[in-house]
């Protein structure tokens, strides 16, 4: 291509919202056969919000917690927050009535013990805010407000010392004399905590859901599990879609877990066996290595901070312009509208400047 093709084809580019920061990057997108999208935040809004608070029934006689129905066995209580309706994909309504039994924040109690539950559901819930205020990860932000709508303002506000945050895993704190703990399996793991069987089984039931299950641990044992859903972006599957027909491999990457991973792959037609999960952010850049180094053109696409080294070390790095500065200024490409079809718009572009026939 000329010059001046390269001018003109970057010049549309900025018009149509992709941003590709010189030919360099406009050419080596052409020759991209494999793209890497990063979950949480680019095939999904990224605001995911609270659905459920499950008290774990470990305490309890295995024939006390055995009801009837999908919840058998299950958590003894479950608090749904009334303004955090209609999260991940059509799954959501059948497991909101199935496993709480409605939408109301805090219902009537069937029973004595069912009450007492549900008051150590609320307060769980309230240690667990109090240790995320120190965060500013999207799941911290989705559990203090989801605390705030459940429990109020001064319930959700208790104050927290020694706050610790740890990238990929969760957090720590003091809350009132009690030690609590916020996040992912291995984060509980680290600390020597034991997952129990419900544990297991709550934690899974979630992720199936394609639900975000953070568990909660207050003074040396496991409480209990916060289930968060993030909502697919309206136009994650159709690029997937013409990204294949193209020709691409779609591939996801991400820090969520497995289950809820593959749930929300399948909504979007990815395969199973190109999706990567639970990558801390030093795996994601190890990922992107591997593809390379197996003599594949790859283009990474992300939004976070644990993104950027990715995005640095891919082929091509494309960045969601709602996404972090941090990400962006790794990017060579940023889709500035935040939408994900002007991924195709940013391929073909290239694929015409160079005349690529396809
Ligand atoms: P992603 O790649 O999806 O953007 P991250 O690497 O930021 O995810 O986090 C991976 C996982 O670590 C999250 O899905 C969550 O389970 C856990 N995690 C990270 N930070 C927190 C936190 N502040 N509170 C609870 N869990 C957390
Ligand atoms: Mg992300």
């Amino acid at each position: 291509a000329t010059p001046t093709a390269v001018m003109v084809g970057t010049g549309v580019g900025a018009r149509l919202g992709v941003l590709i920061k010189g030919g360099e990057p406009l050419e080596l997108l052409h020759g991209v056969d494999t793209i890497v999208f990063d979950k949480t935040g680019t095939l999904t809004v990224g605001k995911p919000r609270v659905v459920s608070v499950s008290m774990l029934g470990d305490q309890k006689p295995a024939s006390e917690g055995a009801g009837a129905g999908c919840c058998a066995g299950k958590p003894t209580s479950s608090l749904t927050p009334v303004a955090a309706q209609g999260g991940a994909g059509a799954s959501d309504a059948s497991a909101t009535s199935c496993c709480s039994g409605g939408s109301t924040a805090v219902k009537a109690p069937a029973s004595t013990a069912a009450a007492s539950s549900r008051v150590q559901a609320r307060r769980m819930l309230a240690l667990a805010a109090a240790a995320e205020r120190g965060s500013d990860h999207p799941l911290a932000r989705a559990i203090v407000s989801g605390a705030v709508d459940v429990l109020g303002e001064a319930e959700a506000s208790l104050g927290a010392d020694r706050f610790n945050e740890e990238a990929g895993h969760g957090v720590s704190a003091t809350v009132e004399g009690s030690a609590v703990l916020v996040g992912t399996r291995r984060w509980m793991a680290r600390h020597g905590m034991v997952l129990t069987a419900s544990a297991e089984e709550e934690t899974a039931a979630m992720e199936v859901l394609g639900r975000t299950a953070v568990l909660v641990a207050i003074d040396g044992a496991v409480a209990g599990v916060i289930a968060l859903a993030d909502e697919i972006k309206p136009d994650a599957r159709d690029t997937v879609k013409r990204l294949q027909a193209m020709g691409v491999a779609v591939r996801m990457l991400t820090g969520d877990n497995r289950r809820a991973a593959a749930t929300v792959a399948r909504e979007l037609g990815i395969p199973t066996d190109l999706v990567q999960a639970e990558a801390l952010p030093s795996g994601k850049i190890a990922t992107v290595e591997a593809l390379l180094d197996e003599g594949r053109q790859v283009a990474m696409v992300g939004d976070g901070i644990n993104d950027a080294p990715a995005l640095a070390k891919a082929t091509v790095g494309v960045a969601i312009g709602a996404g972090t500065q941090v990400a962006m200024d790794a990017a060579d490409v940023v889709l500035v509208r935040s939408e994900l079809a002007d991924i195709v718009t940013a391929v073909d572009l290239s694929r015409v400047t160079f005349r690529r026939i396809w």
